[in-house]
């Protein structure tokens, strides 16, 4: 297996990140002065965080006048610097999305799909997993996303698979989840494209999670033919919490169960360099419901903490325990690091690592995004090069190409150039990304994509366990 199929296999693609500075001229030629512009607050959001009012209509009049795209790509491309944040990465997609909802609004998917398909297959993917989010609920949910899947669906063919990823909803993540299972019964056609969920935007603490990943569990066994898997957004982007927790999350939703983990920066970047990147001192304190989580987390992994070399103190964190009873959750505990802490910062990121290398998890590693959005204040303090010293299984992925205007073969070569890998050493230790797609081992009934019996609607809920 050569480097050549790190190239072919996507698992991590954002539909609305796939708009390259060209395609949006394309799409919006016709159309640029009927988009609503200021669609979720974009130009007043893109004014306070960047001090600049764009005038869209005025950038598309002179790229369709001139043909040059500069100004678009200026606009529509989030691109390196040393204080990136994920706040202006989120705002820089505002652009594209614009764009999209106008023809969502027209109820038009096949304008908003195509140039992503036709540009994927161009580019020599064979195998791309694309996760999608709609604000909305109930029948206008599955409405949307049964299109998007079948369109996907139909273009799945001559070497080419697409398959699709819906994003639940964060603050009812079963009740999503639920919709999602209704959709596939009411469909069996889109069981087959429709593999996952995934979790994306402001990170979840795996905790509220775990009534799902449990109910995902609970369905895979009931209904191997058309189970779908869980994929999370984790140790992204953690500044509101202490490195040990936010090393934590990721551990968390593996033991939980979350198939593969996107970006795990928090496992991959120095300590030092973590609490350095914002001039508040990021990291140094988090809220209370924070604190005691990870105080149950020390006590429960202690025995393998002390493996690594972290020593628990018990009776300590007992007494921590106690004194945090009394505390509002939401209020805000202070931390500070000291060169031991930091020490055991990176005894756990390896403690971790090495875990998930055990549960056979996968970190779906975005290296342009990751440099873009992680605050990472150089290429040789990038979070890949210690994933990639760690057994951890790794997948290269480009997260979301138009924004970060790049393509998975850019993101292979980056890697094989900024960490001076060879492009066999790369494939021989990441392996062929296919073979971590999700529901790959669905079992078929015969002549039959899965059950289609009540329990796979979602309506044989189970009682969550751990409820916040
Ligand atoms: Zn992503």
């Amino acid at each position: 297996m050569g480097p050549r199929r790190l190239k072919e296999t996507d698992l991590h693609i954002h539909t609305v990140g796939c708009y390259h500075p060209g395609q949006l001229l394309d799409m919006a030629r016709d159309c640029y002065r009927r988009i609503n512009w200021n669609r979720f607050g974009f130009l007043d959001r893109y004014e306070g965080i960047f001090g600049v009012r764009l005038d869209p209509v005025g950038i598309f009049e002179r790229a369709v006048d001139t043909g040059s795209l500069d100004e678009l790509r200026e606009v529509s491309v989030y691109e390196y610097r040393p204080g990136g944040s994920f706040e202006e990465f989120n705002i820089t997609s505002y652009f594209s999305n614009a764009v999209v909802g106008y023809y969502l609004d027209r109820e038009e998917h096949e304008p908003i799909l195509a140039p992503i398909v036709r540009r994927h297959r161009q580019e020599g993917l064979t195998y791309v997993e694309y996760r999608n989010a709609f604000a909305t609920h109930g029948e206008e949910f599955r409405h949307w996303h049964g299109r998007f899947a079948r369109y996907l669906r139909d273009a799945s063919s001559d070497g080419f698979t697409a398959r699709y990823i819906i994003r639940l909803d964060g603050r009812a993540p079963l009740e999503s989840y639920q919709e999602v299972r209704q959709l596939m019964s009411e469909h069996p056609d889109l069981v087959e494209t429709i593999v996952g969920v995934d979790f994306s935007g402001k990170e979840i603490a795996p905790r509220q999670l775990l009534p799902l990943y449990e109910q995902l569990r609970a369905d895979r066994q009931r209904c191997p033919g058309n189970f779908v898997e869980a994929v999370v957004h984790i140790g992204e982007d953690f500044f509101d919490l202490s490195l040990e927790s936010a090393i934590r999350w990721c551990h968390e939703s593996a033991l939980y169960g979350a198939t593969r983990l996107a970006h795990c920066i928090a496992l991959g970047m120095e300590p030092r360099v973590a609490i350095a990147r914002r001039r508040e001192r990021a990291h140094q304190g988090e809220t209370v419901r924070e604190r005691r989580d990870q105080i149950e987390y020390d006590l429960q992994h202690a025995d393998d903490l002390a493996a690594y070399g972290v020593q628990v103190d018990a009776d300590a964190l007992e007494r921590e325990q106690r004194d945090l009873e009394t505390r509002e959750e939401d209020t805000w505990v202070r931390w500070p690091y000291d060169g031991s802490r930091l020490q055991d910062v990176v005894r756990r990121q390896d403690y971790v690592l090495d875990d998930l290398a055990r549960l056979g998890t996968v970190i779906e590693t975005c290296p342009t995004s990751n440099l873009c959005i992680g605050g990472v204040p150089g290429i040789e303090h990038h979070p890949f090069g210690r994933l990639y010293a760690s057994e951890a299984n790794l997948a290269i992925c480009t997260d979301d190409p138009g924004i970060f205007d790049t393509t998975l073969s850019d993101e292979v070569d980056r890697v094989c150039e900024w960490f001076q890998v060879s492009p066999e050493d790369l494939a021989a230790r990441v392996g062929d990304p296919f073979a971590y797609r999700l529901a790959a081992t669905r079992t078929m009934s015969t002549g039959d994509s899965g059950c289609h019996g009540s329990s796979c609607r979602g309506d044989g809920l189970l009682e969550g366990t751990l409820q916040r």
